[in-house]
């Protein structure tokens, strides 16, 4: 397949993301900020992600600046990458479903936070992160790139690692017991797995 409709599909789905990001982004910025733990770091992680799944995405689809890093995939596993980003999509949405407002990119509660352990966080405790990572790894076989590729999954990656941890930890404080035993009976991304 020409590479220019691997990156339309590629900003199809980018765009489509913001479409399925964008009202629950607004619902949860209307709700009032109860608890606010977000270091510097993880802010900082935030803004890597950014750059790992918009900003030089965006730019290997418009420009020709990353064409030095390209890899040969086969067409087979490109358009296996275009499912796979289209199916964490559906998961996020799910995911959001359940969250309503009650959620922030950043390490935060709002007034009158719920805890949420149905939908898809009845099999694990951060389906939003497994989306994106799944994502990431669709757009890394859409890309064919090693260094957009990589990015993606790295920054990410290295969110969740560095955030899950202060995360629960957060999440106990403000739900106690609850939280804890809900989190000890589920995996944290992959169902039955890790
Ligand atoms: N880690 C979760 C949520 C990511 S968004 C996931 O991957 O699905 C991060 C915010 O979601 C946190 O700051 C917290 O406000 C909220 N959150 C995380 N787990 C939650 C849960 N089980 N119920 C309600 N809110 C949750």
């Amino acid at each position: 397949m020409d590479e220019y409709l691997y990156k339309t599909a590629l900003l199809i789905l980018i765009i489509a993301f913001l479409f399925v990001r964008g009202p629950f982004v607004m619902k949860s910025r209307k709700k009032e900020s109860k608890v606010m733990k977000s270091s510097a770091t993880d802010r900082l992680q935030v803004g890597l992600s950014t750059l790992g799944m918009m900003v030089f995405p965006v730019i290997f689809c418009l420009s020709p600046y990353f064409e030095g890093f390209m890899m040969n995939l086969p067409d087979a596993l490109r358009v296996a990458g275009i499912i796979i980003y289209a199916a964490s999509l559906v998961l996020m949405f799910l995911v959001l479903r359940e969250l309503g407002g009650d959620w922030s990119m950043n390490l935060e509660l709002k007034e009158g936070h719920s805890l949420v352990v149905s939908g898809p966080y009845r099999y694990v405790c951060h389906p939003m992160y497994t989306a994106f990572l799944l994502m990431m790894v669709g757009q890394f076989l859409i890309v064919s790139n090693w260094f957009v590729g990589i990015f993606g999954i790295a920054s990410f990656g290295l969110l969740c690692i560095m955030r899950i941890p202060n995360e629960e930890r957060m999440m106990e404080e403000e739900f106690g017991d609850e939280y804890r035993v809900y989190s000890e009976r589920t995996k944290r991304l992959i169902p039955f797995l890790i």
